[in-house]
């Protein structure tokens, strides 16, 4: 087993392919305002659903106190993520609470912007610095369709202008492109912001989950996508800004700014995976793809140290063998493996993307 070590002051912990972990993604709340359809559909996620009940879900406290011990071994970048963070109640508070660790330089959150307007000037003034804005087209009817709920694109856009005006900058916009539903859309979309210093990243359609119908058919690969745009602008490859950075990047060649492909089905990058993630119900998971999770609120309720904390996650991460898309893509039968049929993977909505 790989025994984390101190390295130039920072830890460094690492897994069975010799990767760092980096990211945590924290999962503040398993609910949302939306019902994508490739996420969690509305026949699926109805009135009757059953989210997490209260007590499952850990406090600020319970997770400030988690992304301490994570950032002692070596966690350098939080993402606050969902579900939708921003319908957990007093979101704010949990970022002063994360700003303030010792250790973490970035913080970021990922949101589908419908709340975005009325919240963006309270979670700049906790001490956020960037967002991510997914929004999968501009079309209002598509828009519809792909987010489950009656609302258009209007709010979102709203929610971007105003997390520019309180310096919420640079942003990252999030499409994922499904064949089909919003594919026509992309060159629209990437106009739209190009020149304003936004990134558009384009994603492929991952077969994440167990109840979002993917089919390898409705993926619309990197290639295909950075064909579509170059066509219209063109484009020239760009050096990624770090090692295990998701998306490729592209500059548009009349230097207006970049755009990014994840390219997560059709050119996986496990090797240089480093993040961790941590579920609304304090699970520890190693990958997008896993089946469960290590539960660690049951150690901390039950009265774990930081360094039993420490200790179990630290036998997690070294003991990490995922690379759930490196493996699918090796598979000759992948459509149907990859589509669920041969094991219960986690949700989207339990882990954040
Ligand atoms: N609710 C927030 C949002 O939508 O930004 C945060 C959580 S959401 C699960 C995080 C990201 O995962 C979103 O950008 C979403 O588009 C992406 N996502 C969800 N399901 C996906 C899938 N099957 N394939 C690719 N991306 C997916
Ligand atoms: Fe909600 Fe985000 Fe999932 Fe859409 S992708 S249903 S906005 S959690
Ligand atoms: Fe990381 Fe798993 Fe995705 Fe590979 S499949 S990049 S290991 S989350």
């Amino acid at each position: 087993m790989t025994q984390p070590t101190q390295q130039s002051g920072a830890m460094t912990l690492t897994d069975k392919f010799g990767r760092p972990m980096r990211d945590l993604r924290i999962s503040v709340t398993d609910r949302c305002n939306f019902r994508c359809t490739y996420c969690m559909p509305a026949e699926i996620f109805g009135d009757r659903y059953e989210f997490l009940p209260k007590p499952e879900i850990l406090s600020f406290e319970e997770t400030e106190r988690l992304a301490r011990v994570f950032a002692g071994l070596g966690v350098t970048k939080l993402r606050i993520t969902g579900g939708e963070p921003l319908v957990r109640a007093q979101l704010p508070a949990l970022i002063e609470k994360l700003v303030g660790i010792e250790g973490i330089d970035d913080i970021a959150l990922t949101t589908n912007g419908f709340l975005l307007k009325q919240m963006a000037g309270d979670l700049k003034a906790a001490g956020l610095e960037r967002i991510t804005v997914s929004l999968d087209t501009l079309d209002d009817e598509i828009s519809k369709k792909m987010s489950g709920r009656p609302y258009g694109v209007g709010r979102t856009l709203e929610g971007i202008e105003e997390a520019v005006r309180v310096g919420l900058n640079p942003i990252k916009i999030d499409t994922v492109v499904q064949r089909g539903v919003n594919d026509h859309t992309i060159v629209d979309t990437a106009r739209h912001f190009k020149g304003t210093g936004h990134i558009v990243r384009f994603i492929e359609f991952m077969d994440v989950g167990n109840r979002n119908g993917w089919k390898l058919e409705r993926v619309v690969t990197a290639k295909e996508i950075i064909g579509k745009i170059s066509a219209e602008f063109p484009l020239v490859p760009l050096e990624p800004n770090y090692r295990g950075e998701v998306a490729t990047r592209y500059a548009y060649a009349d230097g207006t700014g970049e755009i990014g492909v994840i390219a997560s089905v059709s050119m996986p990058f496990c090797g240089d995976c480093t993040r961790a993630r941590l579920t609304t119900d304090g699970r520890l998971v190693t990958c997008l793809f896993a089946s469960g999770g290590t539960d660690l609120k049951s150690l901390l309720r039950g009265g774990a140290s930081d360094e039993d904390l420490a200790a179990a996650i630290t036998k997690v991460w070294s003991n990490r063998g995922d690379r759930y898309s490196e493996l699918r893509e090796a598979n000759t039968n992948w459509s149907d493996k990859a589509a669920g049929k041969d094991r219960k993977k986690i949700e989207m909505y339990q882990i954040g993307g």
